[in-house]
């Protein structure tokens, strides 16, 4: 969003019969993930016409990674997922050919690999599974509410490949183990750890606490097509690019992912940060003034959970005053027109929030004019607008039974 927007006269959602959402939720792969920045695009549509050697456009992906990152070495593949199978997969084979090409068979290879409990979350599919898909069995470590580094240390064994560490707002965020000393722990017994920071803005942090490999999403903060970001020590990062020869291949990401991670990363090193800040604070501001003094809504700015640089508005919701409970308050935003789509992964605590990084200009006002009028509308109805919360769940979940209907 540094440059003046790309978006065209003719918003292809229409043509497509798609509708044209506002994202307030922040980077969701469910909605298109991210505003691919002005650089990208271009170099996007410079390549797609052209063939080019893909091992010299890797290396020279590599060589910008590693700039950035302070890395050794860097590689970019499909997405952060397939950064983590591929990274798990070369814990396991190393550089061994015929080995890459055996996987997911690990026989007569070290095939388990560590994470905390704390650490197996989703981020839409489970991120030990994406560990299993290299062939590797996962070893839980610890309880999900605690972990220790004693019993890291008595996880590993002969068979240990890799350990996983997930920095994430999806992480249980207490009582588990520092990565400084996951590290220390995992080192002491050889075992190469792999730093899952898919939606981290900090880009050396990681790697200077001790990851010998950090994997980023390419369509995340940094604004980049889908793709995924490999960064860390140049022997595992070459066995990482050796996998596709074997079950990389299914996880290739082509010139154009390549091109556009490589002007995004490009991008976010003259990026404005302080004039996005600028920017989010506003809409921030905005929607503050839009709920104040509203019955039964208490907005408050609240920074981000992983110490990215991004506040969001929390947004609470007294059923009671509002007439409405937060997930209908979602619901009906979500429904309306334009869309709205907030953050609601905690809604069933009665609050949703607001998240400011992925507008395009003057949709702030949109947001909290559509706030406005659902509240008015909740406090003209007779009834408390409640559905049970069970019930927004299976139907959720039915609807995704459903597709394509
Ligand atoms: C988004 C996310 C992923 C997956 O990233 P993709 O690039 O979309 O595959 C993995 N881990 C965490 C913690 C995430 O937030």
């Amino acid at each position: 969003m540094d440059k003046p927007s790309s978006r065209k006269q003719i918003d292809i959602r229409a043509r497509l019969k798609l509708r044209p959402v506002i994202n307030v939720s922040g980077t969701m792969t469910a909605l298109g993930a991210s505003i691919v920045v002005p650089d990208a695009v271009e170099a996007i549509s410079a390549i797609l016409g052209e063939f080019v050697e893909m091992g010299d456009l890797y290396r020279r992906a590599s060589s910008v990674i590693a700039e950035l990152t302070g890395a050794e070495a860097g590689f970019v593949t499909a997405s952060c997922s397939a950064g983590i199978t591929l990274a798990a997969a070369a814990c396991m084979t190393g550089s061994d050919l015929a080995a890459i090409e055996r996987l997911p068979d690990a026989t007569g290879l070290k095939d388990e690999v560590l994470i905390q409990s704390g650490h197996m979350v989703s981020y839409g599919a489970p991120v030990e599974q994406a560990i299993r898909l290299a062939g590797a069995k996962v070893v839980p470590v610890g309880q999900a509410t605690s972990a220790h580094a004693y019993q890291l240390a008595g996880a590993i064994t002969e068979c240990t490949a890799a350990a996983v560490y997930v920095v994430s707002h999806h992480v249980v965020d207490y009582a588990q183990i520092p990565l400084k000393i996951f590290c220390d722990v995992c080192h002491a017994r050889g075992v190469p750890v792999i730093v899952d920071a898919a939606s981290e803005y900090d880009m050396t942090g990681f790697l200077a606490d001790g990851a010998d490999l950090a994997l980023y999403s390419g369509h995340k903060f940094l604004g980049g097509p889908t793709s995924g970001i490999v960064a860390g020590r140049k022997e595992m990062v070459r066995d990482t690019y050796l996998q596709n020869r074997g079950i990389g291949r299914g996880m290739k990401v082509g010139k154009e992912g390549i091109v556009g991670a490589l002007a995004a990363l490009q991008a976010w090193k003259s990026r404005d940060h302080a004039g996005i800040r600028a920017r989010e604070q506003l809409a921030l501001d905005c929607w503050v003034e839009a709920l104040a003094d509203r019955p039964g809504i208490a907005a408050a700015v609240v920074p981000d959970p992983t110490h990215n640089p991004l506040d969001r508005l929390k947004v609470n919701v007294d059923t009671e005053a509002a007439n409405i409970t937060a997930w209908d308050l979602a619901d009906r935003l979500a429904a309306g027109d334009p869309p709205v789509i907030v953050r609601d992964h905690e809604v069933e605590h009665g609050y949703f929030f607001l998240d400011p990084c992925n507008l395009h200009p003057n949709e702030e006002f949109i947001v909290a004019k559509r706030l406005a009028e659902e509240l008015d509308q909740a406090r003209k109805s007779n009834t408390v607008i409640a559905t049970p919360f069970e019930n927004r769940l299976l139907a959720r979940e039915a609807a995704i039974l459903k597709w394509p209907d």
